[in-house]
């Protein structure tokens, strides 16, 4: 969560358009796709186009534009895909502990049923 920025990792192939994904939305500073291993109805990877090894970097190291605009991007996003009114849940699995397997800053968006109690 927390060494050096490994560029070969499976999102930065995705954001250099090496690997396809199924892409949900994109502006400037942040790209959103399915996973390619839902785990709810809904489950879409959000993350920053910049390069950040998890939340830890990100949070240290990120310009506000690029926080605010991640975060408004995950609300655009699930309003657009029709959760806010039964809900939905975010999550970012941060380094080791949290078992994080892709080494780019990411948001999990997680609906379309009710999911279990947290964690999940
Ligand atoms: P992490 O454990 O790092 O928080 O989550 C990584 C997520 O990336 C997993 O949910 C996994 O299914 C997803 N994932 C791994 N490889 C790919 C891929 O090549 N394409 C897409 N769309 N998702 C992937």
């Amino acid at each position: 969560g927390t060494g050096p920025y490994d560029p070969d990792n499976i999102f930065a192939k995705i954001l250099h358009g090496d690997i396809p994904c199924n892409k949900v939305f994109e502006n400037e500073w942040v790209l959103a796709f399915h996973d390619i291993a839902p785990k709810a109805p809904v489950h879409v990877i959000i993350i920053p186009k910049k390069p950040y090894v998890s939340f830890i970097d990100f949070s240290k190291n990120a310009a506000p534009e690029e926080i605010s605009a991640l975060m408004q991007s995950t609300g655009h996003i699930a309003a657009e895909l029709n959760l806010n009114e039964a809900g939905y849940r975010i999550i970012t699995n941060a380094g080791q502990n949290a078992g994080q397997e892709v080494p780019h800053f990411h948001l999990h968006l997680l609906g379309g049923k009710a999911l279990p109690p947290f964690p999940v």
